[in-house]
């Protein structure tokens, strides 16, 4: 293995006994465990000691999205453990209470009338009809939420506001995925164990959108934190991360707005020969202590 590893994990959500439809729950009690492993066997850092020197392989603990419960119970454990976390918010959740659009369409898709074997979801001026109802929520979640990713996040929110109207059942998502207010925001920013990272303004799929329109999610997240928590936010995460949902537009963009890095979701262990702006991560899933131990060793390998 190489000294100068440094592994980044990607959470998003700490919560137990609730709907999951895209696996983004750890649980309390197995993010203890994780935290615990972290400190046993690697050294817990920050993004902003990736360059440094390390006797021990470094481990930076990642959360994507800005959900309520990484204030309410994430950073009461990342707390007591002593391991630092940084939090991708995405910047516009501050003000539109609405929640993220994938949670909005786990809970249209949940309450579809039984008699709805279709979703007609508009798009760019026309309608496109996908089949739901037939293999399952998760099935349907996957194929409606890979029609809308491409999209803008407004005409996403407009599809789901058509679909909703059509038939008749709400689309808030459950309470427990509720996003951070601007105060809990601030709380998370006042601990000293957790540090504010930038997500965009609206988690739009950046790739292949005008290098304007990504100039402005990039750098308009970063300059409405800053005023938010009154401090600088100088890391970034793409939204989705993968492969496909970024271009070099998006890198460039990060660049100029003087993050100092920006992550991925691609996996991998970053080196000090990584680029800044292209930072590998692992996504974990709701693993119990074991699982994770095994997780870590297999990832040092990568
Ligand atoms: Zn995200």
């Amino acid at each position: 293995m190489r000294r100068d590893g440094t592994l980044i994990l990607c959470y998003h959500r700490i919560a137990e006994g609730v709907e999951d439809p895209f696996y983004l729950c750890v649980s309390p009690g197995n993010f203890a465990a994780h935290l615990e492993e972290i400190s046993r066997a690697r050294e817990p850092s920050t993004l902003a000691d990736i360059s440094a020197p390390s006797r021990r392989p470094r481990v930076v603990v990642t959360f994507d999205d800005g959900y309520r419960d990484n204030l309410t119970s994430a950073l009461p454990i990342a707390e007591s453990k002593g391991v630092p976390i940084t939090v991708f918010v995405t910047s516009g959740i501050l003000r539109d209470h609405n929640g993220l659009w994938w949670d909005r369409l786990g809970t249209l898709l949940r309450s579809r009338p039984p008699h709805v074997t279709e979703i007609e979801l508009p798009a760019g001026g026309r309608t496109v009809r996908l089949p739901v109802g037939s293999s399952g929520i998760r099935a349907d979640l996957d194929s409606v939420r890979r029609h809308l990713l491409p999209l803008r996040v407004t005409e996403i929110e407009r599809a789901l506001d058509a679909v909703s109207e059509q038939w008749q059942v709400g689309s808030a998502p459950p309470p427990d995925a509720g996003t951070l207010a601007l105060e809990d925001l601030r709380n998370l920013a006042a601990s000293d164990t957790a540090t504010i990272g930038a997500h965009t303004v609206d988690h739009v799929r950046l790739r292949d959108r005008p290098v304007l329109d990504q100039q402005d999610t990039i750098s308009g997240s970063k300059a409405e934190l800053e005023q938010s928590i009154g401090r600088a936010v100088s890391h970034f995460a793409y939204p989705f991360g993968g492969r496909d949902d970024f271009d070099g537009g998006s890198v460039e963009a990060v660049r100029s707005a003087t993050f100092d890095t920006a992550c991925t979701t691609i996996p991998g262990t970053a080196h000090s020969s990584t680029d800044p702006y292209r930072l590998p991560r692992r996504l974990v899933m709701d693993w119990g202590r074991l699982r994770f131990r095994a997780q870590l060793q297999r990832w040092k390998l990568g």
